[in-house]
């Protein structure tokens, strides 16, 4: 029997918040999605502060287990001569739980590929990480009529290979790049025939939680989890709202227990 797809609420805070800030940020979120979500297994949500903000968010995350901690990147080594890099021993030494990897804005400005997206998801997962694989057509892309060939080709060569075991623990994002940061969110139909595409692209990939990002708020979130298809968001801008991000986490949970 397949296992039921988990919900999943994460807030991506790019390069916004010094530790104290982060620290003020997360405690805003923690105590009402905390109770929101109480001991439920089939909602979780994750912040994602960046990497100098770890340190400072990580006790207030571990007394509100409910929420996790993510970070927004991890290196394919251990460690080693890679300035400017984080690897998978640092973060779990902060608690972290989840890692995106290959986010657009790190594809576009920082010259990441879909090599280098594999290397990273792998090592997320041999070292226990859960990683939120980001894919996502460029507006360009998706003008031409190469959405499918495109977000199929990323799936395909982060995710090949990997052994099925290890495949359920993955999260895929679908996020097309046009709509990221932008205010202009996919239509919501449309997002979740990307994710249906997404889970026919290797075979193993049903249990796997789908999430949609790009423009996400309160006031659309809801229709994306309607269709069935879509598990959770990949919020940014909004997710430095403590109060629109406490919104989207009860949003997530079963009808009856909102
Ligand atoms: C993101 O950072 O992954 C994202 C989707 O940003 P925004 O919600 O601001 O579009």
């Amino acid at each position: 029997m397949t296992r039921p797809r988990r919900r999943l609420v994460v807030g991506n805070w790019k390069m916004y918040r010094t530790p104290s800030q982060a620290e003020a940020l997360a405690r805003a979120i923690c105590d009402p999605v905390a109770r929101t979500v109480g001991d439920r297994a089939d909602v979780v949500a994750a912040i994602a502060p960046p990497f100098t903000a770890l340190p400072a968010v990580a006790p207030i995350v571990r007394l509100h287990p409910p929420v996790a901690l993510c970070a927004q990147n991890v290196h394919w080594e251990d460690e080693g001569a890679f300035t400017g890099e984080i690897s998978a021993p640092m973060l779990l030494e902060c608690d972290v739980r989840y890692v995106i990897v290959g986010h657009s804005e790190r594809r576009r400005y920082f010259g990441e590929t879909d090599a280098t997206v594999a290397a990273r998801t792998a090592a997320a997962l041999r070292h226990g990480l859960t990683p939120i694989v980001a894919v996502g057509e460029t507006l360009d892309e998706r003008e031409r009529g190469e959405t499918e060939t495109r977000v199929l080709a990323q799936v395909r060569a982060a995710l090949d290979g990997i052994a099925a075991e290890m495949l359920v623990r993955v999260v895929v994002a679908y996020e097309p790049v046009w709509a990221i940061g932008t205010g202009r969110n996919c239509d919501p139909a449309e997002a979740g025939r990307i994710a249906r595409l997404i889970r026919s692209a290797l075979p193993d990939l049903d249990a796997v939680s789908i999430l949609y990002g790009g423009s996400v708020k309160p006031d659309n979130f809801p229709a994306y989890l309607a269709g069935g298809d879509v598990d959770g968001g990949l919020v940014g801008g909004a997710s430095l709202d403590a109060d629109a991000f406490a919104v989207m986490v009860r949003q997530a949970l079963p009808e009856d227990a909102r």
